[in-house]
């Protein structure tokens, strides 16, 4: 996934995605990116005043005229989150 792609992925996180317990947005700060594995993107969204929600993000690899957004799954990730925790995506290096 390139930068663009990733962009995109956040700006569709940022429109589509709510809290489930308050129905507030996530701001791009409140986005966190935990790791990379082939087309997929794990991702960390924190609610202030809730629990963070875990979400993988499937990307297509070849087609950038696909949405970038295949599938959500949320809490079902949490083994490869603990593989990939250790990464440290830097929100503010691709949104600008
Ligand atoms: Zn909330």
């Amino acid at each position: 996934m390139n930068q663009e792609e990733l962009k995109k992925v956040l700006q569709t996180i940022y429109r589509n995605i709510r809290c489930p317990a308050c129905g507030k947005k996530y701001d791009f700060s409140n986005i966190h990116i935990k790791g990379f594995l082939n087309n997929l993107c794990f991702l960390q969204l924190e609610c202030p005043n809730h629990l963070p929600l875990f979400a993988t993000i499937a990307t297509p690899l070849n087609s950038a005229k696909k949405t970038p957004v295949e599938m959500i799954d949320n809490n079902t990730v949490i083994n490869a989150y603990e593989s990939l925790k250790n990464y440290q995506g830097k929100l503010s290096e691709i949104i600008k």
